[in-house]
């Protein structure tokens, strides 16, 4: 899966779970999708686990193709970074969700999942930056998520990318915690301002799987002695949010909240919250 350089020649990726025929016409579907205005973001509401009120929306990307039909973010995202699409797609995402993000009430911030691919782009701290200026968003209220991929090639030009942003004012979230290559060592790179746990380890969390109460103990106070917040991921029932509050996570994100959802739904959300 490797960048061939001339992109004559590819490996078989089998995690895309698609033939090389399928992924050769969606990545040519993928090529126009941005100019056909197929892509459109959805945004799902993190809590505060104490509160339950809303704090920030995740924007996530999701692509309906006129030829294929939706096409799930795990199948087209890999595709969309092997083939550097996900730079312009990236930018897209940026502009857009900092546009969505600015019309709302001001304590209300915006995530957005960055790829290494648009870290390593020359010009990605100045991509955040316009998409700011454009939208007048305050960088207070953007995080940029991103999983510990960053740190496998050109560590130090992503963490540079990254350190320009924190200057804006931003914050960075590591993602997916627990599932990459995970070593402790990234923590110390970094002034992530939160870690979000993976789902695996959440989910069936009242039932009560020692191991993985265990971690996300471990985590939660390690996240704390090294002064970052955590997000758990992937809450789907009131017996899991209970659980994760109890054990001092400091936001949800789950089903049980809210699913991913269009923007005027997501208003409707924190219009909703105001009226209480
Ligand atoms: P992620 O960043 O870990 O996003 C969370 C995923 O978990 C989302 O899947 C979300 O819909 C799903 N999820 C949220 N709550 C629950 C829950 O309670 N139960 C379960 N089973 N799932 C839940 P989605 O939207 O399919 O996105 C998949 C991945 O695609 C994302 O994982 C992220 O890595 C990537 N992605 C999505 N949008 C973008 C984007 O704009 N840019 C980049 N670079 N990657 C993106
Ligand atoms: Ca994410
Ligand atoms: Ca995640
Ligand atoms: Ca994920």
């Amino acid at each position: 899966a490797k960048d061939s350089g001339g992109g004559e020649f590819r490996e078989y990726e089998p995690s895309l779970h698609a033939s090389a025929e399928e992924r050769r016409q969606l990545e040519f579907s993928l090529r126009n999708a941005l100019k056909n205005e197929e892509l459109s973001l959805n945004y799902q509401p993190v809590v505060d686990a104490n509160t339950e009120e809303v704090v920030s929306f995740e924007a996530l990307v999701r692509w309906n193709s006129d030829v294929h039909g939706p096409v799930s973010p795990g199948k087209f995202i890999p595709l969309a970074e092997d083939t550097r699409l996900i730079v312009p797609i990236g930018k897209w995402v940026m502009q857009q969700a900092c546009c969505e993000a600015a019309q709302w009430p001001g304590h209300i911030g915006i995530n957005v999942n960055v790829s290494p691919e648009q870290l390593t782009e020359p010009d990605f701290a100045t991509s955040v930056v316009h998409a700011l200026s454009h939208s007048g968003l305050a960088a207070e209220r953007l995080e940029i998520e991103v999983t510990e991929s960053i740190f496998l090639r050109d560590a130090n030009v992503a963490r540079r990318a990254l350190e320009q942003v924190m200057a804006l004012g931003c914050s960075v979230a590591l993602d997916d915690f627990g599932t990459g290559y995970s070593s402790l060592g990234y923590l110390r790179k970094l002034r992530f301002s939160t870690i979000k746990v993976d789902q695996t380890f959440v989910q069936g969390a009242s039932q009560a799987s020692a191991e993985s109460l265990a971690i996300i103990n471990a985590v939660v106070a390690m996240a704390r002695s090294l002064g970052m917040t955590t997000t758990a991921e992937g809450v789907e029932t009131a017996e899991e949010a209970e659980m994760i509050r109890s054990m001092g996570c400091n936001k949800i994100q789950g089903y049980h909240f809210g699913r991913p959802m269009l923007a005027a739904e997501a208003r409707q959300v924190f219009e909703r919250e105001e009226a209480r």
